[in-house]
């Protein structure tokens, strides 16, 4: 056995009380012009669920909240969350997470269900993928677009910059860059395109029947709530709460903020969000979860579509406490985790 694998275990016994929420966004079966992080290949989310399906204890994420509050968490537990709502989530995510019945919560943008719009990064990339231009000039600034490579970086490039502006202000240099990058119309039997469309509230429906999926808030239109002013953030949360009203079968107290990082998010927002009943509210801050974790915001880990399965490992397995132990608390975690069944010299340089 590897070093690597044993100090996975390790940690993994190690840290069998602490909870891990995990975050993924989108599931694609096609190729993409260039890699999004947000965007995972299917075959690896399939590698991932079959990996907590042996490896975790996965609950449902009001049981992790529940199990919180009671003071006990479930040994190994990990919840399994999407956010803003794709269409994939339904036609690709949910029949491999029934086939090894693991539970999800999606997060939904309200006001992209049942729409054909585009979230924003979304509209660039795709366009960027999709043009026949070899170079523009947007922003007042040249790009090369000759190789994939390329078009990654401009849409690096230009995600950063339009993510700091307000709403719609993004709206309105999108349309620009829109009018530049223009497409054939035939763009919507593009696999792309139909991968990266919302949801419709028959699918959530349907999801939610499961018993399997269960739904939080993610504002209407995806705004990062601390680009508005505090009436604008107000109006994103109540009208994304009376949608989930209105086409779910139970009431919701969940929330993951857009983007969800220390800045997009204040106390103000917090209160808001428990006046229209988001009682449990969810950040992209990576942390663990623990019986001492508060329940009001609590952290998640993001999962990028290049995350392969050790890696994924090495999330649930919180490394970063292995410096922690001195030679001997290692043998002794490593013997407790039933390791050495094969000792052998790896473990002299434990
Ligand atoms: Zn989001």
């Amino acid at each position: 056995m590897k070093l690597e694998s044993i100090k996975v275990m390790i940690h993994r016994y190690l840290n069998r009380d602490m909870g891990v929420i995990l975050i993924y966004h989108s599931v694609v079966d096609c190729i993409l012009g260039f890699n999004m992080w947000t965007h995972m290949p299917l075959n690896r989310f399939a590698a991932h669920m079959r990996v907590l399906k042996q490896q975790a204890n996965v609950i449902p994420l009001t049981k992790m909240i529940s199990s919180i509050q009671k003071g006990k968490l479930p040994k190994y537990s990990v919840a399994v969350t999407f956010d803003d709502g794709f269409v994939n989530n339904f036609t690709r995510a949910f029949p491999v997470l029934q086939h090894y019945n693991i539970p999800a919560t999606i997060f939904l943008s309200t006001a992209f269900i049942g729409t054909t719009k585009f979230f924003w990064p979304e509209r660039l990339a795709f366009r960027l993928m999709r043009t026949n231009l070899k170079k523009i000039n947007v922003l007042d600034q040249g790009f090369s677009l000759n190789s994939d490579e390329d078009r990654c970086n401009a849409y690096t490039h230009l995600r950063d910059y339009l993510k700091k502006l307000h709403p719609k202000e993004i709206d309105t240099e999108l349309k620009k860059i829109e009018n530049i990058l223009n497409i054939k119309e035939t763009f919507i039997n593009d696999p792309i395109y139909q991968e990266w469309l919302p949801l419709n509230w028959d699918q959530v429906k349907d999801m939610e029947d499961s018993g399997l999926i269960e739904f939080g808030g993610h504002t209407a239109d995806h705004h990062i709530l601390s680009r508005l002013n505090l009436s604008e953030a107000e109006e994103q949360i109540k009208a994304c709460k009376n949608a989930l009203d209105l086409n779910l079968k139970y009431p919701t107290k969940l929330w993951a903020y857009p983007n969800g990082e220390k800045n997009d998010f204040s106390d103000d927002h917090k209160e808001l969000l428990q006046k229209y009943g988001f009682l449990y509210n969810f950040s992209t801050i990576p942390s663990y979860i623990s019986i001492n974790s508060e329940t009001n915001t609590i952290g998640r880990i993001g999962i990028g579509s290049q995350t392969d399965t050790d890696e994924l490992m090495n999330i649930l397995s919180k490394r970063d406490r292995w410096e922690e132990l001195d030679k001997t608390q290692r043998i002794k975690m490593a013997l407790k985790c039933g390791l050495f069944k094969n000792f052998d010299t790896t473990t002299k340089s434990l």
